[in-house]
C-alpha cells in the first residue's frame, strides 16, 4: 500500500514538471505589470492554450522564448471606441498595442453580419453594440448603406418617431441583442429627431437585459437650450431611469471647455450609486461625416468654431462656406477634422481618475493609429501626468470592468494575472512614440516590440506576422432563455 501511494505521489510529481515544461510561450525576464494586483516586477510568464497559465520569479521552458528583459510586459491594450474595423486599421491598432478593439459608440448596422465578417478574419478581438441610428434609419425606410455608421441628415434623423416607430425601433434593438450585441449604442446627436422620451424606450431595452448603453451625447458646447452640460443630464437621467448602465463616450470632444464640469456631474451621479463611466482620447480635434446631421445649422455657435476649422483628412483643405454646403449636402460621406478643443482641455481631462483611453478610431484620423502610445509617450514619458501603472489602468482593466457589464469572459481580459487570456503587449517604455499625424494618420506607432493575441504572437520582433488572424468575437448574452422570437 505504501510503495503505491509512492509511486503515485511520485507520478503527480512527475506529471506536474511535464506540464511545467509544456508552455507553449515563454516571456522571459520582463517588468510585468498588472494594474487590479499592482503587481510590478520582473517575473517569467507561461503561456498555454491562449491563456496566462503561470507567472513566475522561477525561471520557465517553453516552446518558444521571448526575451523580454528591459521591456514591459502587460495587458494588450482594450480599446473601447473603433470604428474602422478592416485589417489595415487592425494592423496599426496591433502596432499601438491594442489587442481588442470594438464598435460601441454607434454599433454596426446588422450585428450578425458585422460577426460573420470577421470570423476568421480578425487581426485583433472584436465586437459591437446594437445601433441606434441604424434601427431608426431601417424603421424610417432608409437602411444605412453596408459599411457605413452614420445616417446622411434628413427626415428620417431630425424628425420624432411616432410611438409605433418607437416600438419598431426596439423590437430591432431587442433582435440585434439576440445576435451578440454588447449593449445598446446611441449617437444621439446623429438623430437629434429622437425626443427625451425615445432616448428612454431605448435605455429601456437595454436595461431588460441588463446590458450598457454606449452613447454619443445630443449636444456640444454651452448654448442653452442644448448645451453638453444638458446633454450629460439627459443620459444619467435615462440611465437613473432605467437602470441601464451607462458609458458616455469621448467626453473631451462632446463637453469640450466644459469637460471637467462634465466629468464632475458622472461623478456625482456614481456618488448616488449610479453605474456611470467615461473615455477620452489624446486630441484636439475630432472628426466626422460632414453631411450628418452634427453639422445642421447651428454648429458654429455651438461648438464656437469656424468653417476653416473644418480639414479634410489626408489633403488638409481647410473648408469655406461654398465647399461646407457642398460637402454638408451631398450623398457621398465626406469625413471632416473638426477643431474645436485645446491643448489645455486634453491635458485636463486624460490624468482625471475617471477617465479611461478610447481611440474613435477611423482613417483619416492620427488618433486610429496613436492614441495609445501618444499617451505613453507624452503623458507619462514627457509630461509626467501620469504613472507607467495609471495610464496601464486606463488602457486596460478600466474598459475590461466596463464590458465586465456585457460578457462574464471581460474577466479574462485587461489583467497579467494567472488564467486570464494571454492577450499581451511587450514594449520598450524608454522609446514607445505615436507617429501619426494630421498630416500622415496611418503612420504606426513605435515600440511595441511583441504583442500577443489569445496566445499568439501578431507582432513578433517588432514585426506584424502575415497570415494569422487570432482576433475572436466579444458577444453579449444573446436571446435571453424563454424567450422566443418569430
Ligand atoms: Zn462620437
Amino acid at each position: 500500500m505504501r510503495r503505491l501511494l509512492i509511486a503515485l505521489a511520485l507520478l503527480i510529481i512527475a506529471s506536474t514538471f511535464a506540464a511545467a515544461q509544456q508552455y507553449d510561450v515563454v516571456l522571459e525576464g520582463g517588468r510585468v505589470m498588472d494594474p487590479e494586483t499592482g503587481l510590478d516586477a520582473v517575473r517569467n510568464v507561461g503561456i498555454r492554450d491562449g491563456k496566462i497559465a503561470r507567472i513566475s520569479v522561477a525561471p520557465l521552458s517553453g516552446r518558444r522564448l521571448i526575451h523580454a528583459a528591459g521591456l514591459v510586459v502587460a495587458p494588450g491594450f482594450i480599446d473601447l471606441h473603433q470604428h474602422a474595423q478592416d485589417l489595415a486599421s487592425q494592423r496599426v491598432k496591433a502596432f499601438d498595442g491594442v489587442s481588442t478593439a470594438l464598435e460601441m459608440e454607434i454599433g454596426a448596422s446588422d450585428v450578425a453580419q458585422f460577426l460573420k465578417s470577421k470570423e476568421g478574419r480578425s487581426l485583433i478581438h472584436y465586437g459591437t453594440t446594437a445601433s441606434h441610428v441604424a434601427a431608426r434609419a431601417l424603421i424610417f425606410g432608409v437602411p444605412l448603406p453596408e459599411g457605413t455608421i452614420l445616417p446622411k441628415s434628413g427626415t428620417a434623423t431630425d424628425q420624432p418617431a411616432a410611438p409605433e416607430q418607437i416600438e419598431r425601433i426596439q423590437q430591432r434593438l431587442r433582435e440585434e441583442l439576440d445576435a451578440g450585441a454588447l449593449g445598446v449604442g446611441m449617437g444621439i446627436q446623429y438623430t437629434p429627431g429622437a425626443t427625451h422620451l425615445e432616448v428612454i424606450d431605448m435605455f429601456r431595452v437595454a436595461a431588460e437585459r441588463k446590458l450598457p448603453v454606449y452613447t454619443h451625447m445630443r449636444s456640444a458646447g454651452r448654448v442653452e437650450p442644448g448645451s453638453a452640460i444638458e446633454s450629460v443630464e439627459e443620459v444619467i437621467g435615462a440611465a437613473a431611469i432605467t437602470g441601464a448602465p451607462l458609458h458616455i463616450v469621448h467626453i473631451n470632444s462632446t463637453c469640450l471647455r466644459d469637460s471637467l464640469e462634465c466629468i464632475s456631474m458622472i461623478e456625482g451621479a456614481r456618488a448616488r450609486g449610479l453605474d456611470v463611466t467615461t473615455e477620452a482620447y489624446p486630441y484636439i480635434a475630432g472628426m466626422t461625416a460632414i453631411n450628418s446631421a452634427q453639422f445642421n445649422p447651428g454648429w458654429r455657435e455651438k461648438l464656437g468654431i469656424e468653417y476653416s476649422d473644418l480639414v479634410v483628412p489626408n489633403t488638409g483643405e481647410h473648408l469655406t462656406k461654398e465647399r461646407f454646403d457642398e460637402l454638408h449636402n451631398a450623398t457621398k460621406q465626406q469625413w471632416v477634422l473638426v477643431f474645436a478643443n485645446t491643448q489645455e482641455v486634453v491635458d485636463a481631462v486624460i490624468p482625471n481618475p475617471l477617465i479611461m483611453i478610447a481611440s474613435d478610431g477611423a482613417e483619416g484620423h492620427p488618433r486610429n493609429a496613436g492614441t495609445y502610445s501618444r499617451i505613453l509617450a507624452q503623458y507619462v514619458r514627457e509630461k509626467k501626468m501620469l504613472t507607467l501603472m495609471e495610464a496601464l489602468r486606463k488602457m486596460t482593466l478600466m474598459p475590461a470592468q466596463v464590458l465586465e457589464r456585457s460578457t462574464p469572459a471581460a474577466h479574462q481580459k485587461g489583467r497579467m494575472q494567472e488564467g486570464s487570456d494571454a492577450d499581451v503587449v511587450i514594449f520598450d517604455p524608454q522609446t514607445i512614440s505615436d507617429r501619426s499625424t494630421f498630416e500622415k494618420p496611418m503612420e504606426p506607432s513605435v515600440g511595441v516590440h511583441y504583442l500577443l493575441v489569445g496566445g499568439t504572437p501578431l507582432i513578433d520582433e517588432g514585426k506584424l506576422v502575415p497570415d494569422v488572424y487570432p482576433g475572436r468575437a466579444l458577444v453579449g448574452p444573446g436571446k435571453p432563455v424563454g424567450e422566443k422570437h418569430p
